[in-house]
């Protein structure tokens, strides 16, 4: 349980509130219970001695004799004293001091061993004149034992109710904002797949939180509507660019194969064709990137060498790097260099982020590829020396169309390489990240799962 989810302060909230109510209302029963049973324990001290008292008044015959008084009564013991204060009839708790002095209609606590006790005393005077003194005697031992219980109740069972309670509440908490876990699964999964035809799942009892998963996916319905809107466009676009393109580019070889034209009209009819030619790259572009987001597409995966594939892009690029005495270095750590994945895809990734260390490399600098296994990840680095990317354009280079530098229109770039090997690590359960400093260099380091998940 994490210490800022909203269950661990929900839980920790109603568990402080239950302990204090807990704590207040057996506080109060135990301060209660104390001052009730002393004050019934007194008022029936009182009661038994008003008792034997009206009775020796009313039968003054009787109470030299055992048997026709009754000195035990509710727990309260009797005796009789004569004035100077000898003990004449009735009972007394064992090994009970006969030292204690005589107040009268005082009830005195007192405490002999383990036991203690209250004591009321009366005098009476009798008929014939003589004074007499009754004692009652009521042990409240029993309270004090009864407290105990009470105490020993408060410091072992309330602990384990409190305990109790508290987890009962968090598995009802964690119950009831279970459909929290289920979007925030689901979104993270559309983020991560970037698969806007996932639905969150609506659960069947109409609550607060139907009503957000309702809403959640009629956003999404209308996100994926408009995406496809947006693909389509693209898609339909670069199909009907592909044929003038081409068109453009088949004159322009004819005219220069086999027309007569002076070389001014030579040199723009080579600037036609370059600029045609970068089109059709464009257009190509485009078309790869339509197929791959249509939802039919699921491209194979294989065993794929990874150090054999970044062999071959950087020989494919070689002579470019030579141009600018870029040397490329390739290192590998990761035994087998081998990852289930797309071979295609793959060598195209390598191809883009080697391509692009070569255009923002600098003349006689490097561009180095480390390989290496960390986990069941196989960790790939594209480091060079060259220009760097500011910070601030560090979010937006996996954009598409988005080239840093915007003034640099002649570079063969679209501002597409970066996006599609974004895609590509996505199509294989990878992560990919940057790290650059302007004028020292720049890294991406990829992470690709050596066996993706299946999806
Ligand atoms: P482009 O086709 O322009 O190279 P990319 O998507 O490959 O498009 O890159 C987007 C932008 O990121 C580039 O225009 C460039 O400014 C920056 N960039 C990419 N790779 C590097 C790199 N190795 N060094 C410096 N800047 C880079």
């Amino acid at each position: 349980m994490k210490p800022h989810s909203i269950k661990f302060k929900i839980t920790c909230w109603y568990t402080l509130i239950l302990t204090l109510v807990f704590a207040a209302v057996l506080g109060g029963v135990f301060i209660s219970s104390e001052f009730y049973s002393e004050d019934m324990i007194k008022a029936e001290l009182q009661d038994e001695v008003k008792d034997l008292q009206e009775e020796m008044l009313r039968y003054p015959e009787h109470f030299p004799r055992q048997d026709y008084v009754s000195y035990y009564d509710d727990g309260v013991l009797l005796s009789i004293y004569d004035e100077e204060f000898n003990f004449i009839n009735g009972v007394l708790p064992d090994s009970f001091s006969l030292e204690i002095p005589f107040q009268e209609s005082e009830i005195q606590t007192v405490q002999t061993g383990q036991d203690s006790w209250f004591i009321l005393d009366e005098k009476i005077s009798l008929p014939d004149g003589s004074d007499l003194w009754i004692r009652g005697i009521h042990s409240f031992s029993s309270i004090v034992l009864m407290i105990q219980r009470l105490k020993l109740l408060i410091t072992f069972v309330l602990p384990l109710l409190i305990l109790f309670t508290a987890f009962m509440g968090f598995r009802l908490v964690q119950r009831s904002l279970h459909p929290v876990s289920v979007i925030t699964n689901t979104v993270n999964e559309i983020t991560d797949s970037s698969d806007l035809s996932l639905r969150l799942p609506e659960s069947g009892i109409k609550d607060e939180f139907f009503h957000l998963t309702e809403t959640f996916n009629k956003m999404l319905t209308h996100l994926e509507q408009q995406f496809l809107r947006e693909q389509e466009f693209s898609s339909d676009a670069a199909h009907e660019l592909r044929t003038p393109v081409s068109i453009i580019l088949s004159h322009c070889e004819y005219s220069l194969a086999e027309l007569e034209m002076s070389p001014e009209v030579r040199k723009e009819f080579l600037c036609i064709q370059a600029k045609a030619l970068q089109m059709s790259q464009l257009v190509s572009h485009l078309l790869n990137i339509a197929r791959a987001e249509s939802t039919g597409f699921h491209p194979s995966f294989e065993e794929v060498d990874l150090e054999i594939l970044a062999e071959s892009a950087a020989d494919e690029l070689a002579g470019k790097a030579a141009q600018k005495e870029i040397r490329i270095e390739i290192q590998n750590y990761l035994k087998p260099p081998v990852i289930q994945g797309n071979t295609e895809l793959l060598f195209r990734l390598f191809i883009n982020l080697i391509d692009n260390g070569i255009q923002y490399g600098r003349t006689g600098g490097y561009i180095k590829i480390f390989l290496e296994q960390r986990g069941k990840n196989a960790c790939i680095r594209v480091s060079d020396d060259g220009i760097g990317i500011p910070e601030e354009n560090l979010d937006k280079i996996w954009n598409r169309f988005y080239r840093s530098d915007k003034s640099r229109s002649d570079s063969a770039g679209f501002g597409l390489g970066l996006f599609i090997v974004k895609y590509i690590v996505r199509l294989h359960r990878g992560t990919i990240a940057v790290e650059s400093e302007v004028g020292r260099g720049t890294s991406f380091i990829l992470t690709l799962p050596i066996t993706p998940p299946a999806s």
